[in-house]
């Protein structure tokens, strides 16, 4: 895995969550979900990768940094989070788990191997902190030593028996710097109220509180800010992966071209990327909202 591209790669040995899902279930019962769906379907199949997949004995989590050199230009006046700067991390991290599933075909005698990426009920981020790639922030995060918090997460279900890996320390200390740069106070220590975060308001349909308006700092599509002002974020190693740098296109934006963003031209930026789900309505809804006029 480590010759595609993921940083850190580790394992742990499929049990059921159940710390995690009782964690969940108190978040959910507080509406900090802001009514998602998706959210309140399966939460046992959550925490049991057993459920997904009889046959599963090992969890394999692998990180892929998104952290790029570059950063859209200050001049841009509008931000998107670093996460969606370059194409969709689903396609990006489906093609390189799919071979690493077809490896462990060719190799081992397992039969029953799947990989997600953010698109199935399974608790990743716990999963890549019993497998020993880092310990869950106060900003809700897995952090790791090596990419901070500004990476994405694959996880990896398998029917073979792997050597597991030990969790880690939680590393945060003292230190409350995610929860003091909310501007929205969505943050408690470990606990995130989705309903006040900039990226779930950036990316729902429906009206955003104008009294929000002063806060989203000119994020028009998710917030970094809890993550930018984390310690274990800064110096910071700049990904490798080509498929997520920040485009010419995308750079070369200035804050008029955001403000006449026209469909065409939304379609050449965001084309293959994780925007193009909040479609031009979206983006455009985010840009007149933010704007100064
Ligand atoms: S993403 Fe932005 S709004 Fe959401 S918790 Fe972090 S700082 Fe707050
Ligand atoms: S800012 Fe501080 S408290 Fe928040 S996740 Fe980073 S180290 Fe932990």
């Amino acid at each position: 895995m480590l010759d595609l591209g993921f940083s850190s790669v580790g394992f742990a040995k499929a049990e059921v969550l159940t710390e995690d899902l009782a964690f969940f279930n108190s978040w959910m019962a507080k509406g900090f979900h802001a009514g998602k769906a998706y959210l309140e379907r399966n939460p046992e199949l959550r925490a049991n990768p057993i459920l997904m997949m009889p046959e599963t004995k090992s969890v394999i989590s692998g990180l892929i940094s998104y952290y790029t050199a570059e950063t859209l230009p200050e001049s841009q006046y509008y931000k998107i989070s670093r996460y969606a700067y370059g194409k969709d991390y689903h396609t990006v991290i489906n093609a390189k788990q799919k071979q690493v599933v077809d490896y462990i075909a060719e190799q081992t005698s397992s039969k029953n191997t799947r990989a997600f990426v953010d698109s199935s009920p399974i608790f990743e981020k716990a999963w890549a902190k019993r497998a020993g790639l880092g310990w869950i922030g106060k900003n809700t995060l897995l952090l790791n030593q090596t990419t901070g918090s500004f990476h994405f997460i694959g996880t990896i279900i398998t029917d073979i028996e792997l050597e597991y890996d030990a969790p880690q320390a939680e590393k945060c200390g003292s230190c409350t710097k995610c929860l003091d740069a909310c501007p929205t106070q969505a943050l408690a220590p470990y606990e995130i109220d989705i309903r006040k975060c900039i990226t779930h308001l950036l990316e729902q349909k429906n009206e955003i509180p104008t009294e929000l308006k002063s806060k989203v700092n000119n994020y028009i599509y998710a917030c970094d800010i809890c993550q930018e002002a984390c310690p274990w974020n800064q110096d910071l190693q700049p990904t490798k992966e080509e498929d997520f740098q920040i485009s010419s296109s995308l750079m070369q934006m200035k804050k008029e071209d955001w403000e006449q963003l026209t469909e065409e031209k939304f379609t050449e930026l965001f084309q293959n990327s994780a925007i193009e789900r909040i479609k031009y309505a979206g983006l455009k809804r985010n840009i007149d909202f933010v704007r100064e006029d």
